[in-house]
């Protein structure tokens, strides 16, 4: 079959962006589908953390972003007294080198994405042009799209992404189940600015309050973003009016300091996918799973399954690793996503009750166990190209040291494997592996102390692998365990099992 692209994505969103620009910079060809004809004006998401913004520095756009965003320097959870139950700081520069938390507007980065795709070659983003149907062609897809004319046309590519959203028709096509996490709840979403008022001292604040649970949070310049909770009485057509938001919001913001720009009602919600995989065709971002954004993550989710796909997808386009490597798309990310799924719809049990009762059991209990924090540490990815099942080091993303001169390490390292180990260690390896791996494009190898001690003292190791989406393959003390890690490495397998069979 002649294909149009090795890669189409369905969706034009965050996640389907991403996935494009990341696929445009690893080499691959790609069409990415999306029906609106214009980028949505307004927000959905208002956080990313140090992993996301590590991806966008890996697309050449985080310093440029990072100037239209500020850091999150704390986080309140506060009771219907006003009692304030958790401080938690989190204006932290992280081991990522970037801030931990920070707060955007989302157009911004949308902008930025779609800047990166209209100068990357080899992928195009083709706006207003609807997806109506695919099939699997058993070597690749052929899908059928419709443009605002009514052309229409097939396309053909060896994989397609569904980056579709929550109701993901790729999803529904496929009769992909969801499994749910936690109890709908429909909230109230208020954007606007401040007028000629500081706002809260703290940057974001959890009323966890019994007669309506709602959110406070600072963006950058003088924007705002609050949410409410609906709460039985409430009219889902006059909530949203001006007047409505004016009445609620008092006791948050005094409405003549606030002027609010847009209001929507979202039902927030956690949703898995049971299969993220079928043939061919891969699911990512909400069509794959969907959280409460009560933590923040779940388009930093999104951009993850984008990253862990795309340099798995560009190896075995370029022969360098077998099929089954895609299955550990799946099965890496879908328990950590579940993982954020799961804390968010228990923050939400606890910031959401509209019992007094149980408002004052949870103070309580939040009273005797102030270490349990509002903030969550993100896990390790499940079983998949990383030893996680045999040292616990593994498996969890690696950190991204600043070095001397102040540059940051992937600047030099790039989307590859890294072999961060000590010379000594690299020395003893059988010269036909020195060999692959100084061969092997995909892979870096780094012996200065002044590279890679951050690295090697973070794990207490003397050898760390790092994959191409700063996830640790493994870690090691001697020779014996660098040449097992390195052997992992599936380029370098690839052409040392090549260099066996010639020789
Ligand atoms: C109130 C709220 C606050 C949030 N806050 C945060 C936060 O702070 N941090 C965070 O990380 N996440 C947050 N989230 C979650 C985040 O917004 C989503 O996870 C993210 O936007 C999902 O991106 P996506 O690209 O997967 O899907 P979407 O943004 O829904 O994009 C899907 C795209 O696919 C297109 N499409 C659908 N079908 C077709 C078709 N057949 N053909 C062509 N195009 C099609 C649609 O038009 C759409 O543009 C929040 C969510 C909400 C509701």
């Amino acid at each position: 079959m002649s294909i149009d692209a090795d890669v189409i994505v369905i969706g034009g969103g965050p996640v389907g962006t991403t996935a494009l620009a990341l696929l445009g910079r690893a080499g691959l060809k790609a069409i990415g589908l999306e029906r609106d004809t214009e980028m949505w004006p307004t927000a959905r998401a208002v956080h990313f953390d140090g992993e996301t913004m590590r991806t966008l520095q890996s697309l050449g756009v985080a310093e440029e972003f990072r100037k239209v965003t500020i850091p999150m320097k704390d986080v309140d959870v506060v009771n219907e007294a006003d009692e304030v139950l958790v401080h938690a700081p989190t204006d932290l520069l992280g081991d990522q080198a970037w801030n931990d938390h920070i707060s955007f507007h989302q157009p911004d980065i949308e902008a930025l994405l779609r800047k990166v795709i209209d100068t990357t070659p080899g992928i195009e983003l083709r706006c207003g042009v609807t997806a109506t149907e695919f099939t699997s062609t058993g070597s690749g897809v052929e899908v059928t799209t419709v443009d605002a004319s009514g052309t229409e046309q097939v396309l053909r590519a060896r994989w397609l992404i569904g980056a579709d959203g929550a109701r993901s028709e790729v999803r529904r096509a496929l009769g992909i189940e969801t499994d749910k996490y936690g109890e709908d709840a429909p909230w109230l979403v208020v954007d606007g600015q401040l007028v000629g008022a500081p706002g809260y001292a703290t940057d974001m604040i959890q009323f966890a309050r019994y007669s309506r649970p709602a959110l406070w949070l600072r963006l950058p310049g003088d924007r705002v973003r609050m949410e409410f909770m609906l709460v039985p009485g409430d009219n889902p057509e006059e909530i949203v009016t001006p007047q409505a938001v004016e009445r609620i919001s008092r006791g948050i913001l005094p409405a003549d300091k606030f002027t609010a720009d847009r209001q929507a009602i979202y039902t927030f919600r956690g949703r898995i996918a049971q299969r993220w995989r079928e043939g061919n065709v891969f699911l990512a971002g909400d069509a794959a799973h969907q959280a409460p954004p009560l933590f923040g993550q779940g388009l930093c989710a999104g951009i993850r399954d984008a990253v862990n796909l795309v340099w798995k997808m560009a190896l075995v386009a370029a022969g360098s690793a077998e099929d089954s490597l895609l299955d550990t798309y799946e099965s890496e990310r879908k328990p950590h996503a579940t993982f954020w799924v799961e804390s968010a719809a228990d923050q939400a049990v606890v910031i959401q009750t509209l019992d007094p009762n149980v408002a004052a059991g949870r103070d309580e209990f939040i009273r005797k166990n102030p270490e349990k924090s509002a903030v969550q540490v993100s896990p390790a990815l499940g079983p998949g190209l990383h030893e996680g099942d045999r040292d616990e080091r593994a498996g969890k993303l690696g950190i991204q040291p600043i070095l001397a001169d102040g540059t940051r390490l992937d600047d030099m390292v790039g989307s590859h494997f890294l072999v961060a180990a000590d010379r000594a260690l690299y020395e003893q390896l059988p010269p036909a592996l020195k060999r692959a791996l100084d061969e092997d494009a995909d892979t870096v190898t780094l012996l200065d102390p002044l590279k890679i001690d951050q690295i090697l003292d973070a794990a207490n190791a003397r050898v760390v692998v790092m994959r191409p989406d700063h996830y640790i393959l493994g870690v090691g003390d001697t020779a014996a365990d660098l040449e097992r890690l390195v052997l992992r490495i599936p380029p370098v397998a690839h052409t040392t099992n090549l260099i066996t069979a010639t020789h």
